[in-house]
């Protein structure tokens, strides 16, 4: 039997909504939508890839490369600033906002998101970010790999 009943002992903790999808389907939109409603913070996983992407450009790192040196991973120094409907993102206490929607790092983040040590890498600090409060979160993986535990998940589609 299932029980229910929530032990006055357990520790309240945050609720994670989850919207996962393909690319192009409006995930960023729909969650910022309902970050402002619900008042929760917003978390765009695909602005941490593009930090990344950022960072190993820096560090002479090819898009191209099968995988990423143990140093780049090391030295990437990445905090996320969330709030109800944007997020800020720095690298190297740097706010990178504007630069990583510049062309060569979308295509350049799109190479590196298929990389382990790259997932491995965020895997974590999304966690940690989302751990302490409210959290709307969106990215392609996020109710199925980082957020398995999440309160509630979305999955949009959308016909051409
Ligand atoms: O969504 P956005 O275009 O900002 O994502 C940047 C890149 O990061 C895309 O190539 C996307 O596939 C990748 N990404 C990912 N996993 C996520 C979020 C984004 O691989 N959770």
């Amino acid at each position: 039997m299932v029980n229910c009943a929530k032990s006055e002992d357990e520790p309240s903790r945050s609720v994670i909504i989850t919207l996962d999808g393909p690319a192009g389907v409006g995930k960023t939109t729909a969650a910022r939508g309902l970050s402002d409603k619900l008042r929760f913070l917003f978390l765009d996983t695909g602005a941490l890839y593009r930090a990344v992407a950022v960072h190993l450009l820096r560090c002479g790192i090819s898009p191209n490369t099968q995988t990423v040196p143990p140093t780049a991973i090391d030295s990437l120094d990445l905090r996320v600033d969330m709030g109800i409907g944007a997020m800020r993102v720095y690298l190297n206490d740097e706010e990178i906002g504007p630069l990583i929607r510049a062309e060569e790092i979308s295509a350049a983040a799109s190479k590196f998101s298929a990389l382990k040590e790259v997932r491995e890498a965020l895997l974590a600090i999304q966690r940690t970010t989302a751990d302490q409060h409210n959290t709307v979160a969106e990215g392609r993986d996020m109710g199925t790999v980082v957020f398995p535990y999440a309160d509630v998940k979305f999955f949009l589609t959308a016909d051409l």
